[in-house]
């Protein structure tokens, strides 16, 4: 079989899908080519959305048995893990079945399989036994990214698990050991640690999120410390073996000079129910033969492009994941944006200013724009107050205080460079934090600006005031 279409989107993740609706929107004939059933990519079926909703349950959890102090006591949760899985993927399904019937009131031709170029006009789609060739006058290319393996690990054994095995929950292991530190790593232990798993967490880094600055990582650090069985950090898996009773895993350092040694405090070798690999993900890059249409491939798997998302072939664009870090859903729905307004002759480029970061741990952290170890490392001078929540009356109100809001400004104009938060919801605070950057707001500006008493989000005035020296909720002594 042969198609035509003006644009073919590959890949129906929120990149891909968001650039083909877009296009449809504007005019043009969309072909969306995707290889699983369902639209809506890892992020909705395997990733973003079914982890935010165990990560609800956790939180349901975790609030039960801390409202004791309270005088409020209850039962021990009774799970009935098929149902909590039936209903996880429920809500996945509500979605994807939105993005379907979302694709068929825009005439956006949605074909099954998978995607490879047999030239700069052509994609072969197999699925099966079936076949069909797809003629294109321009491409976006979305094929996203996958977790990344360890090839020395025992990757058949069912009770080595990604991302994607976790959030199955086929069953809550006793004692489960995650390796890796950051934040697939840290959100699915929250979810299993809330379930009833015994936690370890394996971090090569000298700290856990090591993107984000240390003083906001602290209070999320000092919290599951107490939770967890232990958190190794500079340390690294050198041999897992899998046993009947387990899987046997060996420690060693995360420094060169240190190879033999075992990691910083930790056993020599230990046995676990279950592993859970969460060490990054690589581009999907090299699976679509994007040589035969002359795209330029990195030996990672990254596809470069310009501004406006523009590969080396003028007419193929790519977006997402597969163009480059941070690999994020809200990063890759913006590039489809872009890419598609430009096929549709729109002078559009990429002009945000920041990509916020979330970690939907808990408590969470947020941050966006200048970090501080990013302003020291570039020698930039800057201002900066933390505000601690355990001032905050919202915050203490709900039994929690360890959150900070921190923000950066420009020494000489107060213009607002960068914003962090930890603590309950920082994920949903940090969107003014975002906004104010972008419209380009001075710390007077968001000083001045009336926050609803008692929230949360009032953290973020306070700690303008701070430094706009008109703070009274805490006393600030005169420099
Ligand atoms: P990551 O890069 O965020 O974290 C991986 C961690 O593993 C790092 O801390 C790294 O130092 C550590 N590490 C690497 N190799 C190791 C080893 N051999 N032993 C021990 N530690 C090791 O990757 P991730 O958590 O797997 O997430 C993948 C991508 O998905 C990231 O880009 C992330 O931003 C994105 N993601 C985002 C969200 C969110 O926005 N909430 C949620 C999940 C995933």
């Amino acid at each position: 079989m042969r198609l035509k279409t003006e644009v073919l989107v590959l890949g129906g993740g929120p990149g891909g899908y968001t650039a083909a609706f877009r296009a449809a929107d504007l005019g043009k004939q969309v072909t969306l080519v995707e290889r699983y059933p369902v639209l809506g990519g890892v992020c909705l079926n395997v990733g973003c959305i079914p982890s935010k909703t165990l990560l609800h349950v956790a939180a349901v959890l975790n609030e039960a048995k801390e409202i004791k102090p309270a005088g409020i006591g209850f039962a021990e949760p009774d799970i009935d893990l098929e149902k909590l899985r039936n209903w996880k993927n429920n809500i996945s399904t509500q979605l994807t079945t939105g993005l379907a019937a979302l694709a068929k009131q825009r005439n956006v031709t949605v074909i099954k399989g998978v995607g490879r170029f047999i030239s700069n006009t052509q994609l072969l789609v197999e699925d099966g036994d079936d076949t069909q060739t797809i003629e294109f006058a321009q491409a976006i290319i979305a094929v996203g990214s996958q977790p990344v393996k360890i090839p020395s690990f025992p990757n058949d054994d069912p009770r080595l698990m990604d991302s994607t095995d976790a959030l199955n929950l086929e069953r809550i292991p006793k004692k489960l050991l995650i390796i890796g530190g950051g934040i697939i790593g840290l959100e699915m232990a929250t979810v299993y640690h809330a379930l009833g798993s015994k936690i370890t967490v394996v971090e090569m880094q000298d700290q856990i999120i090591p993107g984000c600055d240390k003083d906001l990582v602290r209070p999320l650090m000092q919290r599951i410390k107490k939770q967890y069985d232990n958190i190794f950090l500079e340390t690294q898996v050198s041999h897992i073996e899998a046993l009947s009773e387990g899987l046997k895993v060996s420690f060693g350092s995360a420094s060169s000079e240190l190879a033999n040694d075992k990691g910083k405090d930790t056993p020599e070798t230990e046995v676990f129910d279950k592993v859970l690999v969460a060490v990054g993900r690589r581009p999907n890059g090299h699976l679509i033969d994007a040589d035969k249409a002359g795209v330029n491939v990195d030996e990672r798997g990254f596809i470069s492009v310009d501004k406006q998302q523009r590969s080396n072939v003028k007419h193929i664009f790519a977006i997402g994941d597969v163009v480059g870090n941070p690999m994020l859903a809200h990063k890759a729905t913006h590039e489809g944006k872009i890419a598609a307004e430009v096929i549709a002759g729109m002078a559009t480029e990429w002009q945000a200013l920041t990509i916020p970061s979330v970690a939907y741990t808990d408590p969470e952290i947020a941050w966006m724009g200048l970090t501080e170890n990013a302003a020291k490392a570039q020698g930039i001078s800057y201002e900066k107050a933390a505000f601690p929540w355990a001032a905050s009356g919202r915050s203490l109100s709900m039994g929690r205080k360890e959150g900070v809001t921190k923000l950066l400004c420009d020494k000489q104009t107060g213009r607002i460079l960068g914003a962090g938060i930890v603590g309950t919801h920082a994920g949903e605070l940090i969107a003014e934090a975002v906004l104010a950057l972008e419209m380009g707001a001075s710390v007077e500006d968001l000083a001045l600006t009336v926050h609803a008493h008692p929230t949360l989000a009032e953290t973020l005035g306070f700690s303008a005031e701070m430094i706009a020296g008109t703070i009274t909720d805490l006393l600030i002594k005169k420099r």
